[in-house]
């Protein structure tokens, strides 16, 4: 055969159209959780702790994907997903959030909408079983995008959320976190007050990313902070674009690691920001950001993300992170070290 420009424009063609049609159509739903990153090894983990902490990551993925696949919208999946994780006293978000330095429990969350843009968040909440659903609130039924304190309390009160004791929050466990911390910082080992000490090693903070079948995203962070904070520390968790971001146009994303790092670099968007300025995919702005950016600087952590497409992307460069995912595809999965 006679190798013509016309029929090398027929075969161009014809590859054009069959890699169109081998493209996977979006899945109908796609959502994906962390329960945080940090140093979470096989040798630091018994086989029961390992058990129960994939039963409730895999309680909170049944729970957002029963609401996705009856027609749910994102946001709605991922309150009631992150519900189940505060619940949780495996994880540094409501009951089982870490202590602050006076041996309390403040706490931080942040909810945003990629369809609307809209965007809520709460910072240092102490009365508030729910702080996800406190960030919504502030989202959907304030003209406010963030409040902190007694203030954000009274709030979430006001606008009829469960209030309980300061002490509803506290675990045996973390107790023994702060004052173990608390100690080494007295033997001068460790101190909050140096920016570049490497003290904070374990984060259990809680995020949901979800896409519902309108296509719509939607993204919320939970967490209790770093133990042994004090003077009213506030992370990244419930700074929007640092520890939450959602768009339509692009991804939704939470993040979970050392907070003053992702403030800093401004996280969250900055990985919505390379796949709409760059053009990069999910996968490469987020590796870009948590594997090339942050370490460099010191920044440990990770985060979940989902895009515009479906596509999933659970980056983390910390031994290890909570996480898990699931499509309408079927695809799903938990994990929680580097090599499974
Ligand atoms: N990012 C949270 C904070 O800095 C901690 C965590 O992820 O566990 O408050």
């Amino acid at each position: 055969m006679k190798f013509t420009p016309y029929l090398f424009l027929l075969l161009l063609a014809g590859c054009v159209g069959l890699s169109k049609e081998q493209e996977a159509p979006r899945p109908e739903y796609v959502m994906a959780i962390h329960g945080g990153a940090g140093t979470i090894s096989k040798d630091l983990m018994t086989p029961e702790l390992e058990t129960a902490y994939r039963s409730a990551l895999q309680a909170a993925l049944d729970k957002g994907e029963s609401i996705l696949k009856a027609g749910g919208s994102s946001a709605d999946a991922v309150e009631a997903t992150i519900h189940i994780l505060e619940e949780s006293p495996l994880f540094n978000a409501g009951k089982g959030a870490v202590f602050t330095h006076e041996e309390t429990v403040e706490l931080d969350a942040s909810f945003m909408d990629g369809a609307t843009l809209n965007a809520g968040a709460v910072a240092g909440v102490k009365t508030l079983r729910h702080p996800i659903s406190a960030a919504r609130l502030v989202m959907d039924s304030s003209v406010h995008v963030m409040m902190a304190g007694t203030g954000a309390d009274a709030f979430g009160e006001k606008m009829g959320l469960e209030i309980v004791e300061n002490d509803f929050f506290y675990t045996d466990r973390r107790l023994k976190q702060v004052q173990d911390r608390k100690q080494a910082e007295m033997e001068g080992l460790q101190s909050m007050l140096n920016p570049r000490e490497p003290v904070l090693k374990k984060y259990g903070t809680v995020g949901c990313v979800a896409l519902d079948k309108n296509g719509n995203l939607a993204a919320g962070t939970s967490t209790g902070g770093m133990t042994n904070k004090r003077y009213g520390r506030v992370g990244d968790a419930p700074i929007i674009g640092a520890g939450t971001y959602a768009n339509n146009a692009s991804c939704a994303i939470s993040c979970t690691g050392h907070g003053e790092y992702f403030i800093r670099n401004v996280v969250a968007h900055d990985v919505a920001a390379r796949m709409m300025y760059k053009g990069l995919s999910l996968e490469q702005a987020a590796g870009e950001v948590i594997y090339d950016m942050l370490p460099p600087q010191g920044g440990t952590g990770g985060l979940v993300a989902v895009d515009k497409d479906g596509n999933v992307a659970l980056p983390f460069n910390t031994p290890g992170m909570f996480r898990g995912f699931v499509k309408s595809t079927g695809e799903t999965g938990i994990d929680i070290y580097k090599e499974e």
